[in-house]
């Protein structure tokens, strides 16, 4: 089949004869439509910063945000028929380790990833447990499906902030993670401040409900949100950005007795003032990825029109131009993209 290979780290390649997978029992095989690339499938291309080709050097199809069209099915399979448009819900847990028993799936210890440790789709053809994947509802396009995975990264992180009805909460980074994050956080009856030094996610922000936006290269958001409140800062800050710095404001900007929940992965350490998260009691968390039932809530949300990505969809390109126009364009210190969807639809 035709398919983006990684071979090892900066080896990235467009293969035609790349052997086709087959379904085993419980698993089905699907036709790829669309898989949208995000920056971590160009960190892991560039830096493999998972450290996968250093454990084994067997060849990779990425694509971790994907949907397709079911054409098999494998043994035992009933729950997806031949034709079914499906999004992928990209984790697959083990169920049986310590962390899963505890009914804490996101932090498993031997879960499996589509498009990292296991084949994604960036191809012709994928295989993956037929539980994993979702059905479309009729209202979701396939160029919208890829952008369930993003928008689970932000159920989870606004399901762990534990934000109320009535509450403000502020985003710090309006990428893609952080614009889905944004209309769940409204979804679930909050409204919200968004804070990004770009210009054009924060005219997106505000379009999609930003009750306000804050750009932190002109304006200090630590003096203004206050006043954007009810005079303490918001209820709950989620941290999407994972920049030099970003995760400290989220700690220092949340009101006394409110939750900071980090998303982002930033590599620069951050020194917290324990002494004000202490006395102003604030809790502050990660959030990593998402746990169980969080990828259906996602799907539905976008299905319901609660959450909008399609203004998220920069780009469209086929397979073999996914390189070129998909992979090379989001390496660009230019990029001017939210995803790229690669595929033949
Ligand atoms: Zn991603
Ligand atoms: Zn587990």
């Amino acid at each position: 089949m035709k398919a983006l290979v990684l071979r090892g780290k900066n080896d990235l390649r467009y293969e035609t004869g790349y052997p086709d997978p087959a379904p085993v029992a419980g698993e089905v095989l699907m036709k790829m439509t669309y898989s949208s690339i995000c920056q971590t499938d160009i960190e892991v291309w560039q830096h493999d910063p998972f450290g996968m080709f250093a454990r084994d050097s067997r060849p990779r199809i990425q694509g971790h945000e994907a949907a397709g069209i079911v054409i098999e099915l494998g043994e035992g399979v009933t729950s997806l028929q031949v034709g079914d448009r499906v999004a992928v819900e990209n984790v697959r847990t083990c169920g049986t380790c310590f962390f899963c028993r505890k009914g804490r799936a996101s932090l498993c210890e031997s879960g499996r990833n589509f498009g990292f440790s296991d084949n994604g789709g960036l191809a012709e053809f994928a295989v993956w447990p037929a539980s994993l994947c979702i059905k479309l509802p009729d209202s979701m396009s396939n160029e919208e499906a890829p952008l369930s995975e993003p928008t689970s990264v932000g159920v989870h992180a606004v399901l762990n902030s534990g934000v109320h009805v009535g509450d403000t909460a502020a985003v710090i980074g309006c990428g893609v993670v952080g614009l889905a994050t944004l209309q769940v956080l409204q979804a679930a009856g909050a409204r919200v401040i968004a804070i990004d030094p770009r210009p054009e996610s924060l005219r997106l922000a505000a379009e999609l409900g930003a009750i306000a936006t804050l750009n932190p290269t002109e304006v200090k958001p630590a003096e203004l949100l206050p006043g954007l409140t009810n005079g303490y800062g918001p209820d709950v800050v989620i941290e999407t950005a994972g920049a030099a710095g970003t995760a400290l404001n989220a700690v220092e900007w949340v009101r006394r007795g409110g939750r900071a929940v980090i998303v982002g992965f930033g590599s620069t350490p951050q020194e917290v003032v324990f002494s004000r998260t202490v006395g102003g009691e604030k809790t502050v968390m990660g959030s990593s990825a998402a746990g169980a039932g969080d990828y259906r809530k996602a799907v539905e949300l976008i299905a319901s029109g609660k959450v909008n990505v399609k203004p998220l969809i920069s780009a469209k390109v086929p397979l073999d131009r996914g390189i070129p126009d998909g992979f090379e364009r989001m390496l660009k210190p230019t990029k001017d993209v939210f995803r790229i969807l690669v595929g033949n639809g």
